[in-house]
Parts: structure tokens; sequence; C-alpha cells
């Protein structure tokens, strides 16, 4: 791999000066120095995406950006290997659950590929005089803004359906988790994607994120991310009345109704928590087990987090990797510690593994832990934690339940798990939340409408509706009549 990587705009390597180290957060090692950018080559990334915009992209027929994105795609395949060993250095993940994150963000480029060439417009007879038809446009050009959980993939997320539709684009990274998203924008270029279509800065969210979120040459921003950062991308938004998607923090339900098929509910939920090292957006992080099988789930359900393998990220038989950073584990383990004080049990996890091999002695490893006796109102159960971390609360009734897994401030996924089909469409009816996944925990598919309600956002990505997001809808109304036009009577 390189030892350097930088920002990338119009088109070119850009570094102007300053540089930070990323780490692998597995051992704590330096593993690249990153360009970080001055606010003078936000702006002109900014600059040259308007100037791509205007100048080529949204003039690029759709067919061809479809070519280029399939293009985007095949590249990706080929490096797929390298794509996924930088990721696993970079986030300390477990590959096992890499390899998925990187088909998966191939996949998206193949969905909005075939995209490109079904964005319609509509006719309707708005008089017997008018024809109206409409024209969808791109919006221009977007500041995309992503976290460090999957950088890939969220890079992906962002990338393809702007570029589909026709928009340009400023990505910034997280600046613990740069490296494939540079890859990727690397990518684009070798498929061929024209310069300044396709931009990427890096630097601090504070002052390089904001400035680019803020900035009046930007039409759109999209965002994931925490709720609060989201608040204050919003805020800045709000000054030139950008568009705006929002995908932000979770605390997602997980219920297992007594007629559960409960080998598949332990199994689904193990993985629904603890995969990617819990630092997901939709971590169903709120179990809810009924009264009447609760003894049994836990148990099970326990023995079999206890079974999980931890260490090597790079190992294909490792469960769960590392946290990200030194911060984040402290951020898990104070959380762990809030909940204990609240008078909830610990059943297992709540410490560093034992046994790691010395090569990852400075990595920021945490067990998978399970909290009990946790009532709705504690901390645990209602902030984000973004860890190996599940609480585990007991209810009664239906009822009951839904208004538990309601009873917060976010909205992302939900996961049931019941044989009884009516129930099921009941109870994913009640639900706020964007997702509802029945009797598994996989919540993302290109395709698949992903994102949330109440402080987890608006917007839905990963589907043909986000198209919807970076378009405008222009109405052209066409005088059809052989009268002349007098409305006044003059
Ligand atoms: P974060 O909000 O700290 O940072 C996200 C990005 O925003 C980074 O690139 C950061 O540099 C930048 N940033 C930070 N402050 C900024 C500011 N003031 N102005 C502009 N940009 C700024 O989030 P994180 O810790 O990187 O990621 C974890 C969070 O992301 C969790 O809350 C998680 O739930 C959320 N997330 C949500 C989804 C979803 O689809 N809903 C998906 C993945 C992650």
């Amino acid at each position: 791999m390189a030892e350097h990587y930088s920002m990338i705009i119009n088109g070119e390597a850009v570094d102007t000066g300053e540089t930070f180290a990323v780490q692998n957060p597995a051992t704590g090692e330096k593993i690249a120095t990153v360009a970080q950018a001055s606010l003078a080559d936000v702006d002109r990334a900014v600059e040259a995406a308007r100037a791509a915009f205007h100048g080529v992209w949204k003039k690029t027929a759709p067919a061809k950006r479809t070519r280029l994105l399939m293009k985007v795609a095949e590249i990706m395949r080929e490096k797929m290997r390298e794509l996924v060993a930088l990721e696993v250095l970079n986030t300390g993940k477990a590959v096992s659950g890499v390899i998925g994150e990187v088909h998966q963000a191939i996949e998206d480029f193949e969905f909005y590929a075939g995209a490109t060439t079904k964005i319609y417009g509509q006719t309707y007879p708005a008089a017997p005089f008018v024809l109206n038809y409409t024209l969808k446009e791109p919006v221009g050009v977007c500041a995309q803004i992503i976290p460090w959980n999957y950088p890939l993939m969220m890079a992906a997320w962002k990338i393809a359906p702007a570029l589909a539709a026709g928009c340009t684009v400023v990505l910034k990274p997280a600046s613990l988790t740069p490296l494939t998203a540079v890859k990727l924008v690397e990518i684009c270029h070798e498929a061929g994607i024209p310069p300044g279509v396709v931009n990427l800065v890096t630097g601090p969210g504070a002052s390089v994120g904001a400035y680019l979120a803020e900035h009046p040459g930007v039409d759109k921003v999209a965002f994931t991310g925490e709720t609060e950062t989201g608040k204050s991308i919003l805020a800045g938004a709000a000054k030139t009345i950008k568009k705006a998607t929002m995908e932000l923090g979770g605390k997602s339900p997980n219920i297992v109704f007594p007629d559960a098929d409960l080998e598949d509910a332990v199994n689904g939920s193990i993985w629904a928590v603890f995969t990617s090292t819990g630092q997901t957006c939709e971590a169903r992080s709120r179990l809810f087990v009924h009264e009447d099988v609760y003894d049994e789930f836990v148990a099970k359900f326990v023995e079999r987090t206890k079974s999980l393998r931890i260490g090597d990220p790079a190992d294909k038989t490792m469960h769960v990797g590392s946290l990200i950073s030194r911060k984040q584990w402290e951020t898990v383990d104070s959380y762990v510690k809030i909940g204990l004080g609240e008078g909830a049990e610990l059943l297992c996890g709540g410490a560093r593994p034992e046994g790691l091999e010395e090569e990852f002695a400075d990595g920021h490893f945490y067990l998978p832990t399970v909290l009990a006796n946790v009532h709705n109102k504690m901390r645990v159960a209602q902030e984000e934690i973004f860890g190996p971390v599940v609480v585990i609360i007991k209810y009664s009734t239906e009822r009951e339940v839904v208004e538990l897994a309601n009873d917060t401030i976010y909205g992302l996924a939900a996961t049931l798990w019941t044989k009884d089909t009516a129930r099921a469409h009941r109870v994913a009816g009640q639900l706020q939340t964007g997702i509802v996944t029945v009797n598994h925990p996989y919540t993302a598919f290109p395709g698949t409408p992903f994102g949330g309600s109440k402080q987890t956002g608006f917007g839905r990505e990963l589907a043909f509706e986000t198209l919807n997001l970076y378009t405008e809808t222009k109405s052209v109304l066409v005088y059809t009549s052989d009268k002349p036009v007098n409305p006044f009577g003059l």
C-alpha cells in the first residue's frame, strides 16, 4: 500500500502543505500520512466541481454515465482484494464483514449504473390548451460528508447516486479512515470520469467539513454521521437553503416474540448488534425479549456471544475486530460503567479480551458485552454507544413492547422475530423506524431504501428514490392552442 494519500481536486493529486497520520486501530501503528486540506483547497474543489457540472457532467448522456459507473464497478471488482485489505487495515474491523461491505459498494455502482437511464419526467395535460411536462435535472454540486464506520461503502452510497443523477461531488471522508475513499476517487478517474466530477478533500470535520457544508458554491449536502453533527451541518446549510440528506444516529430495537424461532432469533440478534464491532448506525442494540422465553433466550444469547472470536481483523475466522480508536474504546467502556451504575447486570464482556497476540497489545479491542436488567429509560438504553454493547429488556405484551421500541429519539431500523405473520405486519406498521426486518437481521441492499425517521434524519439512500434527492423537477408548460394569447383581453 502507499505511504501517503493525497487529496484529489480536478482529477489531480493535491498536497498543499500539512499532513496528518492514520493508524491501524488493531495495532495502533501509523500506516500512512494523508494530505490535509486548507480552506483554500475546499474552495478549489468546489470550483472544480462547479466547472465540471456546468461544463461536462450535466451534459453527459445518461447512457455514457451508465458505462462510466459500470466501469468504476468493474475496476473495483478487479481491485477487490486490495480494497478489502486496505479497509481492514484502516478500520480494524473483521475481514469477514468487510468483504460484504466492499461487495455492496461495488453493487451500488452497478445499481446506479442501471438507474441512470431510467430517470424520467412525466407529462400532464394541465389544461386543454397547456401541455405540462417535467424534466428531472441534477441539483448541482454536492458536498458529501461521511463517517468512519463503513468508509468505502458510505463513499459508494454517496458518490454513485449523485453521479447517476448528473451531479458533481466534493467528498470529505472521516479523518480516521480516508484511505479507501481516496482509492475509490482514483478508480473513478481511472474509469474515465472527467476531472472535477468527483473531488475529495480531507481534514477535520469542525473546520474543513463545516466550511464545505456551508460553502455558497454547494447546492446540496449529503451527510452521514452523528445526530449532533447533523444539526450543526443543517444550521450551516440553512444559510443558503441547500438541499440536505441526513443519515444520523440510531438506537434500534430488536424484538423477540414468544413464538419466535429461538435459534434463528439468537443467532441473528448476535449478528445484528456485534457485526462491525457494534459500530453500525442500525445496530440493534436494544434487545426486547418476551418474559415467557426470556430465560431460555438470554442463556443461549450469552453463551453464543461468549463464543464469538475476537482478534486479528485479517483472520477470516474472526467474528469481531477492533474498535476504531482509543477514544471510542473509552466511550464504550464508560457507557458500560454508566449502565452498571444505573443498576444493569453484566452478563458477559465489559473489558478488553485476554490472550490477544502481542501484535495487538495496543489495539482497541473490546469484548462483546451484554447488559441485562435494563429498563428503557436508562442512559444505556437511550444513547447511542456505537460499540459492541447490547442491553436486554424484558417485556410482557405486544402493546408494551411497541411503546418501548418507539420510546427513543431515533428511528432507523427495527428487527422482529415471530412466526405469526399477522403480528409481523401489524407491528411493522406501528414501529417508528425507516426500516423493519422480519426474522433476519440484514438491513441494506442496493435498491432498498435506507434511512430513518425522527432524529435519525431524513432522505433515503441506496434506492431508486434516492435519485429524487439529487434531482430537481422542472415543470415546462407549453401553449398548444391555435387561439391568440390575450389573458387581459387587451
Ligand atoms: P461524526 O458526526 O463525528 O463525523 C462524520 C463526518 O462528519 C466526518 O467526516 C467528520 O469529519 C465530519 N464532521 C464532524 N464535525 C463536523 C462539522 N461540524 N461540520 C461538518 N462536518 C463535520 O460521526 P462519526 O463518529 O464519524 O460516525 C458515527 C456516527 O455516524 C454514528 O452516530 C452513526 O450512527 C452514524 N451513522 C449513521 C448512518 C445512517 O445511515 N443513519 C450510517 C453510518 C453511520
